[in-house]
């Protein structure tokens, strides 16, 4: 099939591997001059390094990513460890692939190189999907004054995407009342043992921070989450100041404030949180969505790209298993939306459960400290891959 996607994040461009690999013929376009993700890392769990793998990435993940030993919880004030779930070998064979930690950067240049080296993907930069058409027989959609053809149309354009509006009309999304600040920290500035190689979450009363490492190890990601009013600018380009980051954590456990004087203060940028609700229908007929066009996702259970990479895969399994491109659509919503809304709820209530203070914050302490990650299973244990490995 001749397939177009809008939108080259990293939703888009693993689609686009995914169909290529079935060889379909697919156009990507990318409304930005160069297919960019700002400097951040990003958490990779086996349910979407699965389908990296089955994609051949594996050396360039494990060249590229940093592999932890597992995930942490600590306590704002005092560091006491609440929940330390080592990724043991256990957990390792029960899931197959690894957990990776990985530059963002470095995670689109990877998937990137990997679709110019496909003969079957087209790569289109400074090409913004501004109009599209059901013809009945396949899509139109309009790039500047050129109309391009295909079977099908996936808007993969983020949480702003075109193709959605065009689809359903505007709904903006809300913003959460949470801005997120990123700050990178070189590891050689931290005194040795610190950090621990694994992806450590610290819970507060109305904050969180989250560290792990980047770069394979000589960088230290942090995403600290405050709770804001007032301020509610969407971009990861928006920079931050060191004395307002510090008083957003001022009181905070001595490594906190170790990390913080020590991030490389050009890299303290602020991110406004918003989200939009599950939509109950995604597509309609020859055009589909994918990512956070569908089902934005807040960072609270790291899962948002993650979703968009399995997104990917469904849709290639369902369009290899259903040549009537409608039908093979809607099986592709039917199977991802109960899953990807899920996952919405889920990080929308982290972002209550992780702020939680006084008795409350104790009893979730308690809970948190039975569980140690044993509930992570069914979200790490999904194969997006079924429909593919089906003969
Ligand atoms: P995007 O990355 O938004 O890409 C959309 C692309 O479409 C862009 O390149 C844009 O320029 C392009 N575009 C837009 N409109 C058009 C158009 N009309 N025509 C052509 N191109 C267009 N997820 C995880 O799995 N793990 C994590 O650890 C994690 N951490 C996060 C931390 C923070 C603080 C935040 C905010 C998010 C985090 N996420 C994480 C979520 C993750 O970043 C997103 O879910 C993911 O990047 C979405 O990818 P996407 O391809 O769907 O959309």
């Amino acid at each position: 099939m001749n397939i177009l996607i809008a939108g080259g994040g990293i939703g888009g461009i693993t689609a686009a591997l995914c169909l290529a690999k079935d060889n379909h013929q697919v156009t990507l376009f990318e409304q930005g001059h160069a297919f960019t993700e700002a400097g951040a890392g990003i958490q990779l769990s086996p349910n979407c390094s699965r389908v990296l793998h089955y994609l051949g990435l594996e050396d360039a993940l494990r060249s590229a990513g940093f592999l932890p030993e597992g995930t942490q919880a600590r306590d704002w004030r005092s560091g006491r460890v609440i929940m330390d779930s080592p990724l043991g070998d256990t957990a390792r064979q029960k899931f197959s692939t690894p957990y990776y930690h990985i530059h963002r950067g470095d995670l689109l240049e990877l998937l990137v190189d990997a679709a110019r080296r496909q003969a079957g993907i087209e790569l289109r930069t400074h090409a913004r999907i501004e109009a599209c058409n059901d013809t009945g027989d396949g899509v139109e959609a309009q790039v500047g004054s050129t109309t391009y053809k295909g079977d099908l149309l996936i808007g993969a354009d983020g949480i702003h995407s075109t193709v959605r509006t065009l689809l359903w009309g505007e709904q903006k999304p809300t913003f959460t009342g949470n801005v997120a600040w990123r700050a990178l920290v070189p590891a050689g500035s931290l005194p040795e043992g610190m950090v621990r190689p694994m992806s450590t979450v610290w819970w507060g009363p109305g904050s969180h921070f989250v560290h792990y490492y980047v770069k394979g190890g000589e960088l230290v990601n942090c995403v600290c989450v405050v709770e804001k009013e007032g301020w509610a600018i969407e971009s990861w380009t928006e920079p931050g100041e060191y004395p307002e980051l510090k008083s957003d954590f001022a009181g905070w456990h001595e490594n906190i404030q170790t990390l913080i004087d020590n991030a490389d203060h050009d890299s303290l940028y602020k991110w406004a949180l918003y989200d939009r609700p599950p939509m109950s229908a995604w597509g309609k007929g020859s055009v589909t969505l994918l990512g956070d066009a569908c089902h934005p996702t807040l960072p609270f259970m790291a899962q948002g790209a993650a979703m968009a990479i399995e997104d990917g895969a469904v849709l290639t399994g369902c369009l290899r298993a259903d040549e009537n491109v409608p039908s093979a659509l809607q099986h592709y919503e039917s199977l991802r939306k109960p899953r990807t809304a899920r996952i919405q709820k889920g990080s929308r209530r982290n972002a209550t459960v992780f702020h939680l203070s006084g008795m409350k914050a104790w009893a979730r302490n308690l809970a948190a400290g039975k569980s140690a990650g044993n509930t992570m299973d069914g979200l790490f244990g999904y194969n997006a891959l079924e429909l593919l490995h089906k003969r």
